[in-house]
């Protein structure tokens, strides 16, 4: 978001030893740690953070062959959208909707990134994770994370402790495409394309382009990509609002609950895309997106969110959640 002061203490880590090393520094000088991937979805305090940041910077790539899959695994400091580049072009199946997502390999899983009807839950074989409480390392089961809708267990305050070093995942050598979603179909449509032809380096060329047409360059403007989780309410609530707001769009979750786009919400019923204040604005292309087109603070874009959020419950009842982490003191 181009915001935030400095960091008290700042070290790369490329191995588990300079985990260790870190992890005992924080300890003997009595300071909090934070683990940054790439900073694509934090805010940082404007006063900054009074401890260690730590960056893996721990990289690799492995491909092991099986009968009918590949196992891929990562190391935590890998660029998430190289490796699904790298994936694609040896004709992999199972990561390409996840395209052009900013940030690491060891953050997809923190909070379970997702696009397009896919979701890394969906590929991760284990994870292996420094525990800073044992100083030992471990590997975590799918099943073991818990992965929810943008959550997991890492994304827990009683699961700091667990620091992410590699990842890995399970690839197909043959696999559906998928293409369900409007932008995607939209796209086939207008170029007339055969989605049975359709193999997974040309969705995520096809991804690539929507997602650099509909979200801002971040060589121009400060964001973190969406600002807000989509909210996920029950079928009660739902119909309830549909009367109210005809036209609401929702998409059932399968456990009895309906997802609904939270930028159809700020846009047609706060009336509120491409909002400005001061150097923030709401994205004119998606309004889920925050920009920052200048000198703002953390604390103005706290502010500006919260606006949002108080906006969205005196219209709709919807408590919305920051997507966003928030870092050091606000
Ligand atoms: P979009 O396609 O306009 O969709 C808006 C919302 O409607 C999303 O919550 C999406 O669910 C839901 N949705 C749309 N079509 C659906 C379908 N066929 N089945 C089920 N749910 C459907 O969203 P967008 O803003 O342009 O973003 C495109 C994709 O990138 C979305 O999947 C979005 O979630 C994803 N994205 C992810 C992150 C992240 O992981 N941090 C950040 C930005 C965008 P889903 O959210 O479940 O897809």
């Amino acid at each position: 978001m181009r915001v935030g002061g400095p960091a008290r203490y700042f070290c790369v880590v490329r191995n588990i030893d300079d985990i260790r090393h870190a992890v005992l520094f924080a300890r003997t000088h009595n300071i909090p740690f934070h683990v940054l991937g790439d900073g694509s979805n934090v805010i940082v305090s404007d006063e900054g953070f009074n401890g260690l940041v730590i960056k893996p910077d721990i990289k690799g790539v492995h491909f092991t062959e099986n009968i009918d899959t590949v196992t891929v695994i990562a190391g935590a400091g890998k660029n998430w959208d190289a490796l699904v580049g790298q994936t694609v072009k040896k004709n992999l199946f199972g990561v390409e909707n996840l395209s052009a997502i900013p940030g690491t390999v060891g953050a997809a899983p923190v909070q379970n990134i997702g696009a397009y009807g896919v979701e890394v839950k969906d590929i991760v074989a284990w994870v292996k994770v420094f525990n800073t409480n044992t100083l030992h390392t471990m590997k975590l089961s799918c099943e073991e994370c818990e992965f929810a809708y943008r959550g997991s267990i890492f994304k827990r305050p009683e699961n700091k402790h667990l620091i992410i070093t590699h990842v890995a995942f399970t690839l197909f050598y043959k696999g559906n495409i998928n293409t369900g979603y409007k932008d995607i179909t939209a796209h086939i449509k207008e170029h007339n394309l055969k989605v049975d032809a359709l193999s997974p380096k040309d969705l995520r060329r096809i991804i690539t382009v929507i997602r650099s047409r509909k979200l801002p360059d971040i060589n121009k403007v400060g964001t973190a990509g969406s600002f807000f989780k989509n909210p996920i309410l029950s079928k009660e609530k739902f119909s309830a609002l549909s009367h109210i707001y005809p036209g609401l769009p929702g998409y059932d979750t399968g456990e009895g609950n309906v997802k609904v786009p939270l930028a159809w919400i700020i846009d047609k019923v706060c009336g509120m895309k491409g909002t400005r204040k001061g150097n923030l604005a709401l994205h004119d292309k998606q309004a889920l997106i925050l920009v920052n087109r200048g000198k703002s603070t953390a604390q103005d874009i706290k502010k500006f969110a919260e606006e949002i959020k108080d906006d969205v419950k005196r219209k709709t009842g919807i408590d919305i959640e920051f997507e966003v982490s928030l870092v050091g003191k606000f």
